[in-house]
């Protein structure tokens, strides 16, 4: 399993909602959450391992972690600006305006429905996590003068012989 590194495909397509739920997906989540520890995140979408299904896994250092399956934020409230980060796009960095407070309808990984509220950093992962499903980066929600920098940022960074050999 692999990170899908940015601009590639799975990274910009729409993700298929999960309808079978068992083994194969329980070994998905479970591999996701060790290459996002292995890798320092906090959060990892399946179209960043290049699974165009709709679900995530995520740990916010003051609760445990979890998968969500088909999730949906169904209310959103307040506004806060924090700097966000992106295991497809590793280095940058981008301040980037979220909901502070958001109410969250999902599926866990038995398929039991959950509805529950989050705000601060994971109600911020939550919503970089749910634009991956959407085909939607963090820098599609700053301004294009950020955007135009950080993604020039990036291509350099990833043209870079360092960078190669970190990857390998
Ligand atoms: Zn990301």
């Amino acid at each position: 399993m692999n990170i899908v590194l940015y601009p590639d495909e799975p990274l910009q397509c729409v993700a298929a909602p999960i309808e079978t739920f068992g083994p194969k997906l329980e070994k998905a989540a479970t591999r996701m959450l060790e290459v996002m520890y292995e890798n320092e995140g906090v959060g990892l979408a399946a179209p960043q391992v290049g699974l165009a299904q709709r679900f995530f896994v995520c740990h916010d250092p003051e609760s445990d972690p979890m998968c969500l399956v088909n999730p949906e934020i169904i209310d959103m409230e307040g506004a806060e600006i924090g700097d966000e980060g992106c295991l497809s796009l590793p280095q940058i960095y981008a301040p980037v305006e979220r909901a502070a407070r958001i109410r969250v309808r999902a599926l866990d990984l038995e398929g039991t429905p959950l509805d529950f509220e989050a705000q601060g950093l994971l109600a911020r992962i939550i919503q970089h996590e749910t634009d991956h499903l959407d085909g939607r980066i963090f820098l599609d929600r700053v301004d294009i003068l950020t955007r135009q920098s950080k993604l020039k940022e990036w291509e350099e960074l990833r043209a870079s012989p360092a960078f190669g050999e970190m990857q390998s």
